[in-house]
């Protein structure tokens, strides 16, 4: 890519120190560990005293709490400070605004948990943090400058992630294809024309542009794709192994497959490497802490929600905020010499969480049994709330083909092997749900539909 043709980011001013070299990656990922703890607390320090001199919402926490920031020298210190959740994002969205209105940028939306979105805005500094963060996550997923990337994401509608991409990739260099999400057409003409080795999507569109192959004759395992970068959905087990949908793709399609985990409100991503063995933690981006249900941290190795503290972030940071997240962290180093940490992949999310019939159930619970099945070929998971208030869960199911003669018990069966208790099942065409799973306004697939939300 040509960079004349676009004036250069204000490296300079941000507090972070970027890769000079374009074929580098952040050297604090392959320091000790200690290392890692000392550059971290320094940086969160760095954190606080923003924090207290310019936002309204963590002023308010300070002070509520008695809290003295100068006091919170070490990362275990962080404990004394309570947790922000999406609930405060929304109800006090203007308190967590640290900068006047000028220096704002570019504003994005997500979901809240109230029905209305949240607004988050990004300065300048910002959106060149938001760059290197992806310029390093792309790094590690071995991407490099003279790859060209197909880009099959949003880069509008108020979204933070394909802009992203595009602003990581400009600044690794990369050639990049904003064809955005949905229009499989549109996405092999592009393919077959500019011949991208790498595309960017949720797994989930792979076996939909691949099927779309199929039906139309292109010859898409000589194309000239050979990786996927992957955000949205898991592709791998907890132990790392391919899931049914990492699996469902390579047996149809054999490229590299990639996962990333990122969120708005993190606005940092965990990008596996080519060992494929959790999302590498950037240090100088965000801390890390897993807490269980009780707000307390979890010992190594085991299941918690991810709470984040952001670093160098000027529009609004955060400190301590619960993402809803269940994940695990491997702290062993990892084949590619990187030391920092590793984020498994997401176990489920704790406003997920179903009761059904006396069991907690996850969505991917239920879906792996879906996934199982070789005649269902999309579905939707509902949950609501029974005449009794409790979790009632619906699993509407299009069909691949008919190879049993009744799909509702056969399938009731399955998840009664599997899980122990058996949703009630809906059978609808495969185009209809088709419909559900991919709606023109959201960025991942919609696999699961919460209607227990007030
Ligand atoms: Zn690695």
């Amino acid at each position: 890519m040509n960079n004349e043709q676009f004036p250069l980011p204000r490296s300079g001013d941000i507090s972070i120190t970027p890769c000079k070299h374009v074929v580098c990656s952040s050297e604090i990922e392959y320091k000790p560990k200690e290392e890692i703890k000392r550059f971290q607390e320094e940086k969160m320090r760095e954190a606080l005293q923003y924090l207290s001199l310019h936002s309204r919402f963590y002023q308010q926490i300070f002070r509520e709490h008695n809290i003295n920031v100068n006091k919170i020298r070490h990362l275990e210190d962080l404990q004394q400070i309570p947790f922000t959740d999406k609930k405060d994002l929304q109800l006090y969205n203007q308190d967590f605004l640290c900068v006047s209105p000028e220096k704002v940028i570019d504003y994005i939306t997500t979901s809240g948990t109230l029905g209305d979105p949240v607004t988050f805005a990004m300065t300048d500094k910002d959106l060149e943090r938001l760059a290197y963060n992806e310029k390093i996550s792309f790094l590690c997923t071995g991407t490099k400058l003279n790859d060209i990337v197909q880009l099959m994401t949003t880069i509008d509608k108020r979204f933070m992630a394909g802009l992203a991409y595009f602003l990581g990739l400009r600044k690794l260099g990369a050639g990049i294809i904003r064809v955005g999400n949905g229009i499989p057409e549109l996405q092999w003409d592009t393919i077959q024309r500019i011949r991208p080795n790498t595309i960017m999507c949720v797994p989930s569109f792979i076996l939909h542009i691949i099927r779309y192959a199929e039906e139309h004759g292109i010859d898409y395992r000589n194309s000239s794709v050979k990786k996927a970068v992957c955000i949205g959905e898991n592709l791998r087990e907890q132990d790392f192994s391919l899931n049914l949908l990492g699996q469902h793709i390579k047996e149809k399609w054999d490229i590299d497959l990639y996962s990333t985990y990122a969120s708005t409100e993190m606005a940092t991503t965990f990008a596996e490497c080519e060992y494929g063995c959790g999302g590498h933690h950037h240090p100088e981006l965000i801390i890390c802490e897993l807490v269980d249900a009780n707000g307390l941290l979890v010992e190594e190795g085991k299941v918690g929600e991810l709470v984040v503290t952001t670093l160098g972030v000027e529009g609004m940071p955060l400190l301590r905020f619960k993402t809803g997240d269940l994940v695990s962290i491997h702290t062993e180093p990892c084949r590619c010499g990187r030391t920092s940490m590793r984020i498994s992949p997401v176990v489920g999310r704790t406003n997920h969480m179903i009761k059904y019939k006396g069991t907690t159930l996850y969505p991917p619970h239920i879906n792996d049994v879906l996934d199982n099945t070789p005649y269902v070929e999309n579905y939707v998971v509902e949950v609501s709330y029974d005449e009794s208030g409790n979790d009632a869960v619906l699993v509407r199911v299009g069909l691949r083909n008919q190879t049993v003669e009744d799909i509702v018990k056969d399938l009731k069966d399955r998840f009664r092997a599997k899980i122990r208790v058996a949703p009630e099942i809906e059978i609808n065409a495969a185009v209809d749900i088709r419909k559900i799973n991919f709606p023109d306004l959201s960025r991942k697939p919609v696999k699961f539909i919460d209607k227990r939300k007030k």
